[in-house]
């Protein structure tokens, strides 16, 4: 039997004894037409009274009873943890020159940085920038800063192809860990330039979700398309990628959202449904808080996520991800789009 005709990977009792009465995906806001702001479900620091508390409490416990992925967090170098105030008087410099400099400090640009700033490596190989649009805000958050800069870092994908991960080989995950502490000292370092330069900062980073559903924000800001795995697909790194931010009030131009087709791939691609063992990823968009887009069955992903230590196998296979090939069909897609607009 083909691994496409096997019936789909299912949780253990013990899993569905964890589950609140209401399902992840009308949690999520599927089958409403109505557009609403979303509700923060993965991860949470702290779930407290959150319905899906006793889920994200048994994933977080899984987690933390492997060494590796306790150590990962735990040691890693993710920036300064205590932020200063924005200093009392701002540096003056025009919209395009902080933006400029903003992506330059984020991209660990020689000369971009201060002294007194660590500089590690390459650091991000993506930024850009989005004006803040209220309904990317979760429900029960406020946002009082206009702009967000996006920070992008890629995996290696030899490594991330490692997943599904496990006790035993922990390896896939690990990077996809090792990525969001990258992300978590760029945003924490960025944040702390943008008060002393007399401004308010704010860093996301990732695992952690904080009060900004980071998605939309990072399509807005040019860093691809939404794919049928309900993650985006870059036209540099294909979906090997994490994202981490920065809300900020400094002045800064916001980029556009960057079009090259992969939305018409993934009508006609099946690698990641094909591959996904709970049969989580469907081939038909879904009508979810009043947008019909690509979106994951929270309910079938989330059991086989928290057995693997967080899967992944949709991002390691779409086509996409292998490196060198997202540029190539992005010129392909682009021009093939650009032919048919031409033709209409
Ligand atoms: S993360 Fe894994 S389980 Fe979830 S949609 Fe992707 S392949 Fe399926
Ligand atoms: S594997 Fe194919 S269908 Fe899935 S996101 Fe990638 S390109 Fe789209």
């Amino acid at each position: 039997m083909s691994k496409k005709n096997q019936p789909p990977w299912a949780p253990s009792p013990e899993y569905a004894a964890l589950l609140p009465e209401i399902s992840g995906c009308t949690f999520n806001g599927f089958g409403e037409i109505e557009p609403r702001r979303p509700r923060q479900i993965f991860w949470l620091k702290k779930p407290g009274d959150h319905p899906f508390a006793r889920l994200l409490d048994a994933v977080k416990q899984r987690f933390s009873s492997v060494e590796a992925y306790r150590e990962v967090y735990a040691n890693a170098d993710r920036g300064p943890h205590k932020l200063p105030d924005p200093a009392a008087e701002r540096t003056g410099d025009s919209a395009e020159k902080w933006t400029h400099r903003v992506k330059a400090f984020a991209l660990n640009k020689p000369g971009a940085r201060p002294a007194d700033y660590p500089g590690l490596g390459s650091e991000a190989e993506l930024v850009g920038v989005a004006n803040i649009d209220p309904t990317w805000v979760y429900e029960g958050f406020e946002s009082t800063l206009p702009h967000l800069v996006v920070i992008g870092n890629a995996m290696n994908h030899a490594r991330l192809s490692r997943v599904p991960s496990s006790a035993e080989d922990p390896e896939g995950q690990l990077e996809v860990c090792d990525q969001y502490n990258r992300g978590a000292r760029v945003a924490n370092w960025l944040a702390h330039w943008i008060r002393s330069q007399g401004f308010q900062a704010k860093p996301h980073a990732g695992p952690w979700v904080g009060s900004l559903n980071l998605l939309p924000a990072a399509i807005a800001c040019g860093f691809g398309e939404l794919g049928k795995h309900g993650s985006l697909i870059n036209r540099e790194y294909g979906s090997s990628f994490r994202i981490a931010a920065v809300e900020t009030d400094m002045s800064l131009l916001a980029d556009a959202p960057d079009r090259f087709g992969a939305d018409d791939f993934c009508l006609n691609c099946q690698v990641c449904t094909n591959a996904c063992p709970p049969q989580a990823i469907s081939n038909d968009k879904q009508l979810v808080r009043g947008t019909v887009k690509w979106a994951v069955n929270f309910d079938r992903c989330i059991p086989y996520f928290n057995e693997t230590f967080g899967c992944g196998i949709c991002l390691a296979v779409c086509p996409w991800s292998t490196p060198g090939r997202a540029p190539k069909l992005a010129q392909r897609f682009s021009r093939r789009a650009a032919e048919k607009a031409a033709r209409s």
